[in-house]
């Protein structure tokens, strides 16, 4: 099983005949426990038995879980239901059973540790505290700053509830904890606007030398600023004196197997998950290099089908086992989101032959 590997270790070689093997089998009980899925297979792929490549595997427009109630387990099993928050009004929904959820805390916790080491590291967050009280409206961002705080110890917040900085909280955790190795999260729009450039703002800097900044979440409002990458992290070198700062890119369909950024600035895919990059229009599979839809594979998801999902992303695959950092696997570049009237069309193709 591919769960039980470390998350940057398999070349092409092992991993692809694994991740086939796997995918095909997950693909054959969506089919049998999932009756929207199996329409929707057999409407788009009529003659499919079983993939011998992952490219052949069907895979379904993410839209589709805004749609249609896609679950692979009875509602007795349901453990917890996701909702992202989208920009499109509908959430996604996406059905965890208790299986389904444990396996996807354990590699999330796998591909963390790769990076922030095995030991909880003082968590500084950068984000308010209400953003996980109310658990009843919990937000993506709610449950992803839920999902990463156990991977940290003596958590701060950085931010009071009215989104300012709370120097009192952030000038003692600094104080307490700034000359070790430190986890700083926050999500890339926030870490920008309400800390990056308040602190700027303030003419203020903290000194976290040894930090490591994980954030996450689209570019497009950055991108708006017309601040990118490179801009971002000097940014916040200038202010933090941190250095080590890695952007993932994970999906709420997809939880758990998230794509990290290495130092080179390449987003890798870890051992349980893979992507293609499909050419809008005849969606074949791009070739390295070539701009495409993303697809993304994913070996966790069991309790709803969301193993193989065509994204509204646009990406770029950059290579595979060669990166610099010696990461083995795939990786890519998110060049941004997909229009709106390109992304419905995709999703289209997939919806006729079944009742929502
Ligand atoms: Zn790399």
């Amino acid at each position: 099983m591919l769960v039980e590997r470390e998350p940057y270790s398999l070349n092409a070689a092992e991993k692809q005949p694994l991740l086939l093997a796997e995918l095909n089998e997950l693909t054959k009980h969506h089919q049998q426990d999932c009756s929207p899925y199996r329409q929707l297979v057999a409407a788009q792929w009529p003659d499919f038995v079983a993939a011998e490549q992952t490219e052949q595997l069907p895979y379904l427009a993410v839209r589709l879980f805004k749609q249609l109630k896609l679950q692979s387990v009875p509602d007795a099993d349901v453990f917890k239901v996701l909702y992202s928050s989208g920009t499109t009004g509908t959430p996604s929904r996406i059905v965890l059973d208790s299986a389904t959820a444990a396996m996807q805390s354990k590699i999330l916790v796998k591909i963390m540790q790769h990076w922030l080491g095995k030991a909880r590291l003082p968590m500084l967050i950068i984000d308010h505290p209400g953003v996980i009280k109310d658990r009843s409206h919990f937000s993506a961002r709610g449950a992803g700053i839920q999902g990463l705080s156990f991977m940290g110890r003596n958590h701060c917040y950085a931010l009071n509830d009215d989104m300012s900085i709370n120097f009192e909280a952030l000038d003692q955790f600094c104080q307490q904890f700034g000359d070790g190795p430190v986890f700083v999260f926050g999500f890339t729009f926030m870490v920008w606007q309400f800390f990056i450039q308040e602190l700027q703002k303030q003419n203020k800097t903290i000194v976290l030398p040894q930090a490591l900044l994980l954030h996450s979440g689209g570019w497009k409002k950055l991108q708006d600023q017309a601040v990118d990458n490179t801009t971002f992290k000097q940014q916040v070198l200038a202010q933090t004196a941190i250095s080590k700062v890695h952007n993932f890119y994970g999906m709420v369909e997809q939880v758990g197997a998230i794509f990290v950024e290495c130092e080179q600035g390449h987003l890798h895919c870890p051992s349980y998950a893979d992507v293609l990059v499909r050419t809008p229009g005849s969606w074949q599979t791009a070739a390295v290099g070539e701009e495409g839809v993303l697809q993304l594979l994913s070996t966790l998801p069991r309790s709803y089908p969301g193993h193989s999902l065509l994204s509204e992303d646009r990406a770029v695959l950059l290579g595979e086992d060669n990166c610099p950092c010696g990461r083995l696997g795939k990786y890519f570049h998110i060049l941004g989101r997909l229009p709106q009237a390109e992304a419905r069309g995709c999703s289209d193709t997939f919806s006729s032959g079944t009742t929502p």
